[in-house]
């Protein structure tokens, strides 16, 4: 049996669009300032928690509200189970939209917000395959459950309380990731593609400034946007060379290398402090000798530095840097800790985390029959080859033992997650609608 997926999708666009422009309507930023025992994370993602579970009671399915840290709405039944994951929180808007990020608009073909595309757009698009084939009298033979994150953007509370309650599901994918699928997420490697977005004065200086710069780095992919309407904002990427965190000289950290570009313009405060950080004390800095924690044993040798995840967005109470750090006898945790606080406590803490399951590198193997499901619907309704991908950015798949990312992102689409003036496109909405229908079809029928 198979049911007519485009079809299905281009049917519920209308009501998909009109749900998304009421959930991007939701302030949905986490904040702590306002969290409560009642709203673990602040009002605004309870909110669109609740209007998303509203939506799907109106449409007659079986939801649950898990004392307002995740919600599930869920489809069917069966001894195994089958997870959808995706979010509601969003992260702060910034300055320099062209419009209210909170009053959605449509244009060229695609809907703006803050959360258009990141996570609330494909979030209704797995919704609506779900209520499709609902509609079509399908019967899965697996319990359904599209699970519902609070605080994706920060520390997974949502996802983790979710994990308290309720056994994980057998398999799991989360479309907050791309087409065709990503199965695994590493913290152990160099990052390789890095991404900034910028507002404020200088911004014909820093696009001009930008190709100079990469040709000088032997650097060659390039991207350099305006992101904004009316022109206020800048997306820069570029793409260093991945290498594991034992041998970070085999590889160029393109996180510090775009930090290091940046840092020469004249950015204040925060930012300043963060891009000297990065693109200064980090960069190249193998052994921990300018961030003040070297340390050579006679046996073991010297302790490598791999800085490897990097988070900064204005606004937000924290920027941070993680760095995967193997040291030698002579050394511990604690004593670098100390040696960083010393010397940089003035504008930074630094703790320690223990290399614990949750940053454990995360692989599903590709030949493995959910993933080849996912891959051969993809490729069936796009003609275009299915390849598994391994990426350094999180999303909820890397949460669950059998957890992937699969969409909403396509090659080559244009990606604003968390930039100014944030949207997604349409057609690609309803693309992604239909093979999320097939996909669920196929792995519960
Ligand atoms: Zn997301
Ligand atoms: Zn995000």
């Amino acid at each position: 049996m198979t049911f007519p997926y485009q079809e299905f999708a281009r049917e519920k666009m209308p009501a998909l669009l009109a749900d998304l422009k009421d959930l991007i309507a939701i302030d949905s930023v986490r904040n702590m300032d306002l969290a409560t025992p009642e709203y673990p994370v602040g009002p605004g993602p309870i909110k669109a928690l609740a209007k998303f579970l509203n939506i799907a009671d109106r449409d007659g399915f079986q939801t649950e509200n898990i004392d307002n840290y995740a919600g599930i709405v869920t489809f069917g039944q069966g001894d195994q189970e089958l997870g959808v994951a995706v979010h509601v929180d969003v992260v702060p808007p910034d300055e320099g939209w062209s419009q209210d990020p909170f009053t959605p608009w449509v244009k060229d073909g695609r809907i703006f917000g803050r959360g258009a595309s990141d996570n609330k757009g494909p979030a209704l698009a797995a919704y609506y395959a779900l209520l499709a084939l609902k509609e079509a009298g399908f019967q899965p033979k697996k319990k359904i459950s599209l699970i519902i994150g609070t605080d994706e953007e920060t520390d997974w509370v949502g996802m983790k309380y979710y994990l308290q309650k309720r056994p994980a599901p057998d398999w799991v994918f989360s479309t907050d990731s791309s087409f065709p699928i990503v199965t695994g997420q590493a913290t152990n490697m160099i990052p390789a593609a890095a991404t900034a977005v910028v507002s404020g004065e200088n911004l014909a200086k820093i696009a001009a400034a930008f190709p100079d710069f990469l040709a000088k780095n032997g650097l060659t992919r390039e991207v350099a946007e305006a992101v904004s309407d009316n022109g206020t904002g800048l997306k820069i990427s570029l793409e260093g060379v991945s290498a594991h965190a034992s041998v970070p000289w085999e590889g160029k950290n393109g996180a510090c290398v775009l930090a290091s570009f940046l840092r020469a313009f004249p950015f204040t405060g925060r930012a300043k402090n963060f891009l000297d950080f990065a693109g200064d004390l980090e960069l190249e800095d193998y052994y921990g000798e300018k961030i003040r924690i070297a340390n050579a044993d006679p046996e073991m040798g010297k302790s490598i530095n791999c800085p490897a995840v990097f988070r900064y967005q204005n606004g937000e109470a924290e920027a941070y840097i993680k760095s995967n750090i193997r040291y030698s006898r002579g050394t511990s945790p604690e004593k670098m800790c100390q040696q960083l606080n010393d010397k940089f406590g003035a504008f930074c803490q630094t703790t320690f985390q223990p290399y614990q399951d949750f940053e454990k590198p995360h692989f599903v193997a590709s030949d493995d029959p959910f993933v080849k499901t996912l891959l051969s619907v993809y490729e069936k309704q796009t003609g275009q080859a299915g390849e598994t991908i391994i990426s350094a950015g999180a999303n909820y798949g890397r949460f669950f033992k059998n957890g992937v990312g699969y969409g909403p992102a396509f090659p080559g689409s244009l990606d604003t997650a968390h930039a100014i003036d944030e949207s997604v496109s349409l057609a690609e909405l309803e693309k992604s609608l239909a093979i999320y229908a097939e996909a669920i079809y196929e792995l519960s029928k």
